[in-house]
């Protein structure tokens, strides 16, 4: 049973992303700073609010402008309520207002709401329980049952997030149903004897309570995506000069010129051993490529209209993709606003300003994920256009074709395939997953060989 009083088993840095996913602002940081001086579940709190101020939108008689997020002293018939003039001091006054029904006196001078002022001695320590706020917080019966239900979806949304963040905890996720029942999942993880190994992950995620847990191997060997790493590549062994490199040029004769970037790396083999797929999670292609060129991030573009810019050689390269395949491989950056936040029937890029998303992509340009799909992350993401997918794949074959025994096709890899834990790109802007593309690329390369 749920209390009021107790620790937070939900982690800020996730129930940020997900009030952000649905159209909230990111205030966990606040609910745990109050929460954490009251030792109230500050976690079930943001439920609580999401259920008050139906997920941010205010449409009841509270007006977004009051900072009150949990309705206090907002009695019905149209009373707006008390007006709080920051949201820290709105959650604040939430939090206390909590911890006095739960048995905590809140010392007068610190308490920020007229209502729990007025009411304190009545309300101190008659709801143990967050089902005991029912019939008291608010009239409607089913109150606890509406905020239980936010709890549930966020659990669920944690659990699959989660899953995705490191690809075979999807198994262990799905097998592990006892634990979502449950809703705390850091602890029934533990509870029903799953044993992990990626303790980085949980404690990232639900915070220093997990590092307490006792935690032990299991058997599970890691995917193997592609070769394992290689040694270490210094600056003298840079350039290979037994490399048996044949490549007719570095520059693709039809690529659109561009202002030159900086690069790291001499690509060992002097030439790209293989391509890692991005989308920018961005608007236009040309300032998207002028971003990557200031933070020196040297890729490859390819604009909505399938127009591909070249501003560095295929001999040499630098850091794209968090991972060493940077080092030897070129990075192709496919204008696209990749993952979309659904509110409604509406889509929309990640972008925000003043809390309000920027940019609307229209349903028609929507790829819905509904299943994790080899490197494909459920979502809905930013498609990329036909001639889009034509150009990557025409660029990805004249690479292979200039220098074949370098360049290989096993070496197509999304960048989501290269760092899954942390990037879903090119996930859902892709028409196939990584695996079938790469099969495309091959039948492709065979159809040409075959013609030469
Ligand atoms: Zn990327």
């Amino acid at each position: 049973m749920d209390t009021i009083l107790g620790h937070a088993t939900r982690s800020v840095k996730l129930l940020n992303e997900w009030l952000a996913e649905n159209g909230c602002p990111e205030y966990a940081e606040l609910y745990q700073s109050a929460g954490e001086r009251y030792g109230v579940r500050w976690d079930i709190a943001i439920f609580q609010s999401t259920h008050e101020t139906a997920y941010w939108t205010f449409r009841g008689d509270v007006p977004e402008s009051h900072n009150n997020f949990s309705g206090i002293g907002a009695t019905g018939g149209g009373n707006p309520g008390e007006k709080f003039n920051t949201p820290k001091a709105g959650i604040l006054a939430q939090i206390q207002h909590l911890a006095e029904y739960a048995g905590v006196d809140v010392p007068e001078a610190e308490t920020v709401a007229e209502r729990t002022r007025y009411v304190d001695d009545w309300i101190r320590g008659t709801a143990k329980y967050w089902k005991d706020l029912t019939g008291r917080w608010a009239t409607d019966m089913q109150y606890w049952q509406k905020i239980q239900g936010h709890m549930r979806k966020f659990d669920k949304w944690a659990a699959e997030r989660l899953a995705d963040e490191a690809g075979y905890w999807v198994d262990i996720f799905k097998s592990g149903n006892a634990f979502l029942m449950k809703g705390s999942l850091a602890v029934d993880m533990v509870a029903t004897g799953l044993l992990v190994d990626k303790i980085s992950v949980i404690k990232d995620y639900f915070g220093t309570r997990a590092a307490t847990f006792t935690v032990a191997p299991h058997d599970k060997p890691e995917p193997t995506i592609i070769a394992p790493e290689p040694e270490p590549i210094t600056d003298s062994l840079l350039v290979d000069p037994e490399a048996t490199f044949h490549a007719k040029d570095v520059w693709i004769d039809w690529a659109e010129d561009f202002p030159r970037m900086y690069t790291k790396y001499k690509y060992p083999k002097g030439y790209t051993e293989g391509a890692i797929v991005h989308h920018t999670a961005g608007g236009d292609i040309v300032g998207s490529l002028q971003y990557l060129s200031r933070v020196g991030f040297p890729c490859l573009g390819n604009s909505r209209q399938g127009v591909v810019y070249q501003p560095f050689p295929l001999s040499e390269g630098g850091p794209h993709c968090g991972s060493w395949h940077h080092r030897r491989m070129v990075g192709i950056e496919s204008a696209g606003w990749g993952k979309l936040v659904k509110i409604g029937n509406k889509f929309y890029a990640w972008p925000k300003k003043d809390g309000r998303y920027l940019y609307e992509v229209p349903e028609h340009r929507v790829r819905h994920i509904p299943k994790q799909d080899g490197n494909r992350q459920p979502g809905y993401y930013e498609m990329f256009t036909d001639v889009q997918e034509k150009s990557l794949l025409k660029v990805i074959l004249w690479c292979k074709v200039n220098a074949p025994d370098i360049f290989s096709i096993d070496n197509v890899l999304g960048h989501d395939e290269v760092t899954p834990a942390n990037k879903n790109d090119p996930g859902g802007s892709l028409s196939m997953n990584m695996a079938d593309f790469r099969a495309l690329v091959e039948q492709e390369y065979q159809k040409l060989k075959a013609a030469q």
